[in-house]
């Protein structure tokens, strides 16, 4: 697949809405280990609002189904993810706004738009233990993938995947987890997950 049309990205959100609603446990485990908990509930809640708004609408644009998919999440989860996952997809609108096709480059674009919101939004960087330390690697390896989004999207979630090893490492700066201190070393974020089964879901639904 080099790009995907108005009902191809409706499908690649609707797979990624799944895989997130399937691992609902994951997350919950992963924010009792270094957080208060809820990120799985929370998650779960933005996903089926997300879920629900591409169920019930008929998107003219690709910028309307992140615009929707982001406010879904942004007004249904709660928590600092809500505010965060939100800001990223709505990102995606003011980068891809009304365009009808999504292409590799266009999905390199919606990352660094959405790195760039999610910085701004939540004021963490790089290295603080947060779901940035799966974007940001991200980002970079799609901006270097070409036009393809099938390629891009795999490039995408192979660099989110070693994202999240990699927060294994960091002591959190930010959010719940940073009163841990060293002892939230060893467990991954539970938001940097989160972008990964998105990104990783996104990926197998370009390629299938
Ligand atoms: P809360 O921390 O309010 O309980 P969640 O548990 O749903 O919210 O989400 C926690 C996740 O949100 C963290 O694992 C982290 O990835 C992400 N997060 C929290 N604060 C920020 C921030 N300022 N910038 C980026 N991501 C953040
Ligand atoms: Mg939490
Ligand atoms: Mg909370």
């Amino acid at each position: 697949t080099t790009e995907l049309d108005v009902a191809g990205v409706r499908g690649m959100f609707v797979a990624a809405c799944d895989a997130m609603l399937e691992n609902i446990e994951l997350l919950t485990h992963a924010d009792q280990a270094i957080g208060d908990g809820d990120h799985g509930v929370g998650m779960k809640r933005g996903f089926a609002a997300a879920l629900a708004f591409l169920n019930e609408n008929e998107p003219a644009n690709v910028g309307e189904i992140f615009k929707g998919v982001g406010g879904a999440i942004m007004s249904a989860s709660g928590g600092a993810s809500g505010a965060i996952f939100g800001t990223f997809f709505r990102a995606g609108n003011k980068s891809i706004g009304d365009a009808v096709m999504l292409d590799g480059a266009g999905f390199a674009a919606f990352l660094k738009a959405g790195l760039e919101a999610v910085e701004k939004r939540g004021g963490a960087a790089p290295g603080g233990k947060t779901m940035i330390d799966a974007l940001d690697p991200a980002a970079t390896a799609a901006s270097g993938a070409g036009e393809d989004l099938e390629a891009v999207l795999a490039a995408a979630a192979a660099a989110a995947k070693d994202g999240v090893e990699a927060t294994k490492s960091m002591i959190a700066t930010t959010g719940k987890a940073r009163t841990l201190g060293e002892r939230s070393l060893g467990h991954p974020d539970p938001g940097a997950i989160s972008l990964s089964i998105v990104l990783d879901a996104m990926a197998k639904a370009a390629a299938g």
